[in-house]
């Protein structure tokens, strides 16, 4: 199943179309898209009853994708994951984690996947990644249970203002410069595991303007979906909607010779295997 969040109100994507979920479910299950992964796994069952329901939203089998909006719009709790893929350890000069870094994205920089985004001032850098929606809460789960408490797998950008992020003694403000307005964009749908031939690894990528920035797989990652569920939940609760953005694969801006920055104007389109497309466009928000 891909959820999606089609203008406020839940949907089940289909080949073209969208079915509301909450009509479709004869108002068993909310519109709400928030309150259907907060209840989750209970909401399953009825979901899987829905996935072949034809299209209802909005009469038609067509929708814009600009009106997709953040699939899991105000989730509890948002996990990101630094430095965890080797080849953009090397890329950053760091040595690869022994331990998962762990920073929040605040749930106010959620937006959709087809966006434009108001660059603030700064070098605002690209970082596209797997994210891990969370669908049954747990506290200490077993790595080998990990995959259970997952409701599915969506894209996220980890827009990173990186003079922000530097800034201060260490340990350096990554919570902070990368929480502007506009700097968490989700989607197009979270997408059930069962979907995915291996969920485990997936190929990862991004462009600018055309140009290939990062290319790798999700299966590279130093410590996978299971390794991070088991990790995070050993100190925290985690809960249905919590989200964990899993670190980025190398071709990142700011390690590039010269570096390379967002600008007004530009196309940034990101890409998972199996979990669609994002397609964000940049706008200058300050006078410089
Ligand atoms: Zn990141």
């Amino acid at each position: 199943m891909r959820i999606a969040n089609l203008d406020g109100r839940a949907v089940l994507l289909t080949d073209g179309g969208a079915v509301d979920i909450h009509q479709a479910s004869g108002g068993t299950l909310s519109p709400d898209p928030q309150t259907l992964f907060d209840q989750w796994p209970q909401t399953l069952p009825v979901l899987r009853g829905l996935a072949g329901e034809s299209s209802t939203y909005p009469e038609t089998d067509a929708y814009r994708e600009t009106d997709l909006r953040a699939p899991v719009p105000r989730p509890g709790q948002i996990f990101a994951i630094g430095v965890n893929y080797r080849e953009h350890a090397e890329e950053a000069g760091l040595e690869p984690s022994t331990w998962p870094m762990t920073f929040t994205k605040f749930a106010s920089c959620l937006t959709g996947p087809n966006v434009t985004v108001d660059l603030p001032e700064g070098w605002v850098d690209w970082e596209v990644e797997l994210v891990v929606v969370i669908g049954r809460a747990g506290h200490r789960i077993p790595a080998v249970d990990a995959w259970e408490h997952l409701a599915g797998l969506t894209i996220g950008q980890d827009l990173s203002e990186r003079i922000g992020q530097w800034s201060g003694p260490a340990p350096q403000q990554f919570s902070l410069g990368k929480s502007h307005p506009g700097f968490g964009p989700t989607g197009p749908a979270v997408v059930t595991p069962d979907e995915l031939a291996d969920p485990a690894d997936l190929a990862i990528s991004c462009t600018l303007n055309g140009e290939t920035m990062q290319d790798g797989r999700t299966g590279d990652m130093i410590f996978g979906i299971p390794e991070l569920i088991a990790h995070l939940s050993s100190i925290t609760v985690l809960r249905p909607g919590d989200l964990i953005f899993t670190g980025t694969p190398a071709g990142i801006g700011s390690t590039r010779t010269p570096p390379r920055f967002l600008s007004s104007g530009d196309e940034l389109i990101s890409t998972i295997e199996g979990l669609g497309t994002q397609t964000l466009s940049f706008r200058a928000a300050h006078n410089s």
